[in-house]
């Protein structure tokens, strides 16, 4: 029972590595990018590095620090994703310091896990018990690591407005022994008085060599095959086009979902920049070029997706497309009612994983 071994990200890896040689580590971060390429392995890498007390190149893997790490019992390694709201409306920190060892213990029993239903959320009982475990000194290392993952699911909102601020505190000013580390695949969903206090870094999609590396765990496969993913090696390697971890997010629907995302995130970025440009330039009808044109794409791409499930008499299927179409088609609407291109992006995507779930 440990963690899967992380493969590719060695460019961050190294630049995480020389920043911590120099003691210029950010203290609270932000890894963003394409849902499924590791990017939370990626965070508790960085967390068991920054741990390690054994020989170089760090993490050596053996000392007791990364040993811990690695089974997912490091004291000090506080990990946190999205969760069902626990039945207890209002549960304590320690019950949800209990459905998170359970959570992070089932996690690493496979040593892969699928994304969150959509329902699942990072609600207020899980940031108070985050703030109040970042209170207290370390347990057994020197510092303390915290992991966000899928922070676009965080609520600040839920009355107890107190932790909520207590956290953007944490985030702001964090103890000089704590470090904490988001990540998230949708960054236009992230509250901004969050994302305006980490610093961003970018992960990109894996290389095929990475992919077939991940592809390789006997874990990951019968992860994939337990997910309802393609047996073949080639159509697997095909589909998860960078990102093996989307693989798991469910059947059919995970390749259309895995590049509509590309499609949207590389519009509505370019399209920020372009609105940026233009807003410079008083007003001109391009800023949404880009973007309109990924949507349209979308369709083509969801149009294909509804003709081949017809084709095998797959009607859930078709009926599936035939609703994503639907939602593109407002998002086009929305689009052309000016709608910030990201706004639009976080709320299809969402959408359309409630749909695939
Ligand atoms: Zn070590």
């Amino acid at each position: 029972m440990s963690l899967l071994p992380i493969h590719g990200h060695t460019v961050l890896r190294a630049r995480f590595d020389d920043a911590i040689r120099r003691n210029a580590l950010p203290a609270s971060l932000l890894l963003h990018g394409p849902l499924g390429i590791g990017k939370q392995r990626l965070a508790l890498w960085l967390g068991q590095r920054l741990l390690c007390a054994g020989p170089e190149p760090r993490p050596c893997g053996s000392c007791q620090h990364c040993r811990y790490a690695l089974a997912g019992t490091h004291p000090d390694i506080h990990w946190f994703f999205p969760r069902p709201r626990l039945k207890d409306g209002d549960p304590s920190p320690a019950k949800v310091a209990d459905d998170f060892r359970e959570a992070v213990g089932e996690r690493i029993k496979s040593g892969v896990y699928t994304p969150p239903p959509p329902a699942d959320g990072i609600f207020i009982a899980t940031m108070r018990a985050m703030v109040q475990s970042a209170a207290m000194a370390p347990a057994l290392a020197a510092r303390k690591i915290y992991v966000l993952g899928g922070a676009e699911r965080m609520t600040l909102r839920e009355g107890a407005e107190e932790s909520a601020g207590v956290f953007l505190k944490m985030l702001e000013e964090p103890s000089p022994t704590t470090n904490i580390i988001l990540t998230t695949s949708e960054l236009g969903g992230l509250i901004p008085t969050i994302r305006s206090r980490l610093v961003a870094f970018r992960v990109p999609a894996l290389g095929t060599a990475d992919v077939d590396a991940v592809l390789s765990e006997p874990a990951m496969q019968v992860a994939i095959l337990a997910a309802g993913g393609p047996k073949k090696l080639e159509e697997q390697r095909r589909l998860a086009n960078g990102a093996p971890g989307a693989l798991l997010s469910g059947a059919e629907w995970a390749d259309a979902l895995v590049r509509a995302r590309r499609m949207l995130d590389a519009a509505s970025n370019r399209d920020r920049q372009e609105q940026m440009k233009t807003s410079l330039m008083q007003g001109s009808n391009k800023a949404l070029g880009a973007f309109s044109t990924s949507l349209e794409a979308l369709t083509t791409l969801l149009h294909e997706r509804a003709r081949s499930a017809c084709e095998r008499n797959n009607s859930s299927g078709a009926a599936a497309a035939a609703k994503a179409l639907d939602l593109v088609e407002a998002a086009k609407m929305d689009a052309t009612k000016r709608v910030n291109p990201q706004l639009i992006t976080s709320e299809l995507l969402r959408q359309l994983e409630r749909l695939i779930a």
